[in-house]
């Protein structure tokens, strides 16, 4: 049996049952080894009769002294044993299961854990876990037992036997790839040691011991995966050379005073531009923080000293939305802005290519058309993306290819963990924007359910007479769905024929083509329109300030995150906003996600409150980045293994960029066939 054999191949594993386990993502035999526990069950400490701790779990050991009895009551079978454990003597019952009656063995002994309760006077353990001692080995009483993580009925005993049993048999293959090196350095047990004190651990210390290594372990791959794919190492030397950093021309035309945060995001950026290697820096700034504004001042500097600037943002209509924003202050300027599209007619495009190559167009912003092998800058100095997490590492980097180690700026909305910051923009340096503008009133946050349909549309109508606009959002579960796209058409003739007739209504939607898209947005934000029904596609970026009402129906079809982002779209002028969260679920975790929403406003505390919400494993930022689910490693709590590990990964690609060195070898192997990552599913 080889760990990449198929679980078929384990004695106890038939059709049905290796069914269920490829449901829980498990197929090979490493992968059952590697299926680490949820959590664990101390029953180590076995106590006597006569400790026993009422209404509490314990854990006895015991010898069966009579046979075990089933009696019946209406639809209710009770299976009764008595054990003694040669002191004392307790009773114990099990319900609904008549077949313990021939499985409990009368004079063996066994070890019993389970809740004990008083009924009449009387001590009795109702439906304990039960295991017999005999000369195998304990797995689930009597230790600290692991729990694992089964849904389609697959009993937590059979998972202990089969995964003790598999290790057992395959020992000898689990090998060592960490070089001896980072073993010592950073105290890790071996690998043998830790898979197999991770599913049965001998005691406390050896368990966070095999924790230790195990998470040091899953970190350690994903790093220097990551490392191999954004060629951190590369030595980035400028030649780009700004000598001139007046801003005041800019600064003079702006409607407004930065504010303190931004002025020293400012500063950071300034700072780097005098260094003589490329800037590499990310903002991070809550929805509405202002962060457009910092783009224009560094594009300002850039053309002031020759160099061209390229925006890119992931959404067309997002990147008009930029265009349109910068030509209004670099007109005043006279600096060129150029829009670039995918949906540009080819001679546009063709006249945009030639501004651009003669260095006649100064800033150019757009879509992924930037990208383009057709686009050649003259002179490219600054590389600007927006909400870049929606683009691939690749694409930034063609992108940065265009010009000769060009300064990057990142910008993004998404308030991720510092861990996952840390993973994810190891290389960059981060400046956050930590207040939002002034005047911003805090967006009323309400959660109803359909009953208040009536209430809320007399709202909208309310606002629309006050000239002020508003979002309802119908969300898809996929925009393909023929069905739900027929269901929200159909719900916008309603809206728009019956309920809100007297006013301008209209859906945009992911089935739309970009121009059609882009024109409803426009009169959106030109104020053509009141109301504007939507699936997601307005979810980033979108800046309409005169909306000021944003109701999510079946809110609970949407995790924390996008509801930030979504809500985030109200809020952005002087007036009052309000963000109204609809949905009938009854469902625990929805309920507790809408009142979260309604609770807190603020991006960084809605993702630590999302992560306690759905636990580990599936929370902000990972899915968004590409990064896969975590086997072990909890991205939020186990930041000083993370250090340890950033230190040693880019050490050991320092010392060996290839991994040629013979003591690297087997780790070069396990990197490549760790995270199935493809490199541009992965967005940094
Ligand atoms: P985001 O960070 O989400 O990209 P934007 O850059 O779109 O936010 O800014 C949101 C709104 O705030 C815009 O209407 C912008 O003009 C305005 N704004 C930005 N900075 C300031 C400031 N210092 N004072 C007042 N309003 C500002
Ligand atoms: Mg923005």
């Amino acid at each position: 049996m080889l760990l990449s054999d198929n679980i078929i191949n384990i004695k106890n594993i038939g059709e049905e049952r290796s069914k269920k386990l490829q449901k829980l993502g498990i197929n090979t035999i490493n992968d059952l080894i590697e299926y680490f526990p949820r959590d664990y069950d101390d029953r180590s400490n076995i106590i006597k009769i006569k400790d026993i701790q009422l209404n509490e779990v314990n854990t006895i050991k015991g010898k069966v002294i009579c046979r075990p009895e089933t009696t019946k009551i209406k639809n209710l079978s009770i299976t009764k044993i008595k054990i003694t454990d040669g002191d004392k003597f307790l009773d114990i019952v099990w319900f609904n299961q008549p077949y313990l009656k021939n499985t409990i063995k009368y004079k063996s002994e066994y070890i019993f854990t389970g809740k004990v309760i008083q009924k009449y006077g009387k001590n009795k353990m109702e439906s304990p876990d039960y295991e017999i001692i005999d000369e195998r080995e304990l797995l689930s009483n009597g230790r600290i037992v692991p729990i694992y993580a089964s849904t389609y009925k697959f009993p937590q005993k059979l998972f202990r036997s089969l995964i003790n049993e598999t290790i057992n048999n395959i020992k000898e293959q689990i090998t060592e790839f960490l070089p001896d090196e980072i073993l010592k350095k950073h105290n890790l047990c071996s690998r043998k040691f830790a898979i197999e004190n991770i599913h049965f651990p001998k005691d406390n210390d050896s368990f966070f011991l095999a924790r230790r290594r195990l998470v040091f372990e899953e970190l350690f791959l994903l790093q220097s995966k990551l490392l191999q794919i954004k060629g951190i190492l590369e030595n980035k030397e400028c030649n780009i050379i700004i000598k001139d950093i007046n801003i005041n021309p800019i600064l003079n035309i702006l409607p407004f005073n930065l504010t303190e945060a931004q002025n020293n995001v400012l500063k950071d950026i300034i700072n780097d531009l005098k260094q003589n290697k490329a800037m590499n820096r990310l903002i991070q700034g809550d929805v509405g923080s202002g962060k457009t504004v910092i783009a224009q001042i560094l594009s300002f500097i850039s053309v002031n000293n020759g160099y061209q600037v390229a925006v890119m943002a992931p959404t067309d209509v997002l990147a008009s939305q930029h265009f349109e924003g910068f030509k209004n202050i670099f007109d005043k300027l006279n600096i060129k802005c150029v829009f670039l599209s995918g949906n540009q007619k080819a001679k546009e495009k063709k006249e945009n290519y030639t501004l651009i190559q003669s260095g006649e167009a100064k800033i150019i912003i757009g879509t992924h058309a930037i990208i383009q092998d057709k686009v050649i800058f003259k002179n490219l100095g600054v590389v600007i993306t927006d909400e870049q997490h929606r683009f691939g590492v690749k694409q930034r980097e063609i992108l940065s290819k265009k010009g000769k180690n060009p300064h990057t700026l990142v910008m993004t909305a998404t308030p991720i963990p510092r861990t996952l910051a840390l993973i994810l923009y190891g290389d960059l340096d981060i400046s956050i924007i930590d207040k939002l503008p002034p005047g911003r009133q805090k967006i009323e946050t309400i959660y109803v359910n359909s009953t208040y349909y009536n209430r809320l549309y007399d709202f909208i109508k309310k606002n629309a007479n006050e000239k002020r606009q508003s979002y309802i959002i119908c969300p898809m579960i996929d925009e393909n769905e023929k069905l739900e796209l027929k269901s929200v058409l159909s719900y916008t003739e309603q809206l728009k024929n019956e309920i809100f007739k007297n006013y301008s209504v209209e859906c945009i939607h992911g089935k739309m083509k970009n121009v059609e898209k882009q024109n409803i947005m426009n009169k959106f934000y030109n104020g053509e329109i009141d109301i504007l029904i939507s699936t997601t596609v307005i979810e980033v970026g979108i800046n309409v300030p005169n909306a000021t009402i944003m109701i999510i129906e079946n809110a609970e079809r949407f995790g924390i995150s996008q509801l930030h982002q979504l809500r985030g779209r109200v809020g952005r002028g002087s007036e009052k906003s309000y963000c109204i969260l609809v949905s009938d679920s009854k469902n625990n975790q929805s309920k507790q996600r809408l009142n979260t929403m309604v609770k807190y406003s603020d991006g960084f505390i809605l993702s630590e409150k999302d992560l306690e919400i759905r636990g580990t494993g599936d929370f902000f930022g990972t899915r968004q980045h590409g990064i896969p689910d975590m086997k072990i490693a909890n991205l939020y709590k186990d930041i000083e293994i993370l250090k340890e590990v950033q230190k040693s990964s880019i050490k050991l690609f320092k010392d060996d960029p290839m991994l040629i060195k013979e003591n690297n070898k087997l780790l070069k192997e396990k990197i490549e066939q760790f995270f199935n990552i493809l490199d541009n599913t992965v967005s940094l």
